[in-house]
């Protein structure tokens, strides 16, 4: 009877009778050249490839379910009509980044690569541990209990990344593990400008509150807290992601941020986690 509480539960979520949008959803931005990202609703999704010198292009996660639509537009209006990615690359496997993954390599039959820690949440193996809606914070954490937690399977589709931390078809670009949110969460580093991708090592929009996620006020934050497990972890890769000296941030939540402010937001967040990030109550802090 849970069970089917708890899938009538998730459909409305599906259904989007939670209002959880944001004013910068539909907006997109080049953060940095040929790095393209697109707000739907609450989470970004990113698009690398430079249209004008080479027609192939890479897409970085996949938002919530029903956004293939957007994912989509925005391609074609960038790449061109029928040029599908050349591979999608997943931060992590939670439900608001592989939302529309499955529906889209069924469109484009290309390959999703992610870190082989994250493997079993993205081969059926094994679900995420469910959304802590007790944790100290907003509204946003309260209902997190009705978002999905389920790992999904995308069979021959998934393949995990090379080991010397380079990316197939971005020669720029190396992944750094940042695992705490996820156990095999990955960050995407340019070296030749530190641009960064950061999934959600840490946002920059304060998630568990209701208000500042449909406002997106810029404020620099740790992972969201309701699906974090391992806060030492998340603290570890915070500090990671900072020596890379980053210039320019796309994170999985809130909007870009470049130069000094990044640089003193990481820095403060670095310094203060445990105030900043660590909620003091919840299942996941010891
Ligand atoms: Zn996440």
């Amino acid at each position: 009877m849970e069970g089917k509480l708890n899938q009538e539960l998730k459909s409305s979520f599906d259904h989007a009778i939670l209002p959880l949008t944001s004013l910068t959803s539909g907006k997109c931005v080049e953060v940095a050249s040929h790095i393209y990202c697109l707000c739907i609703k609450i989470v970004n999704v990113c698009f690398i490839g430079n249209p004008i010198e080479t027609s192939e292009w890479i897409l970085i996660d996949t938002g919530m379910p029903k956004s293939v639509n957007h994912i989509m537009e925005f391609a074609e209006s960038r790449f061109g009509k029928d040029n599908k990615p050349k591979a999608i690359i997943l931060t992590h496997g939670h439900f608001d980044h592989v939302g529309s993954v499955i529906e889209l390599v069924k469109k484009w039959d290309i390959p999703v690569y992610a870190h082989t820690l994250e493997m079993p949440f993205l081969t059926g193996e094994k679900d995420y541990p469910e959304p802590d809606g007790s944790v100290e914070g907003g509204i946003v954490a309260k209902i997190s209990p009705l978002f999905p937690n389920e790992g999904i399977d995308l069979g021959k589709y998934i393949h995990e990344l090379p080991l010397d931390g380079s990316i197939p078809h971005m020669p720029e670009w190396r992944w750094i593990h940042t695992p705490g949110h996820t156990p095999g969460h990955i960050s995407l580093f340019r070296n030749t400008d530190h641009s960064l991708i950061a999934g959600d090592a840490f946002v920059t929009v304060k998630q568990d509150s209701l208000y500042k996620v449909f406002t997106q006020e810029k404020e620099i934050n740790g992972p969201p807290r309701y699906l974090t497990t391992d806060w030492q972890k998340a603290w570890d890769s915070v500090k990671k992601l900072q020596e890379l000296n980053p210039k320019a941030v796309i994170t999985g939540h809130g909007l870009p941020m470049f130069g000094e402010e990044l640089k003193d937001s990481l820095q403060h967040l670095v310094t203060e986690f445990d105030k900043i990030a660590i909620p003091d109550y919840g299942r996941y802090i010891k």
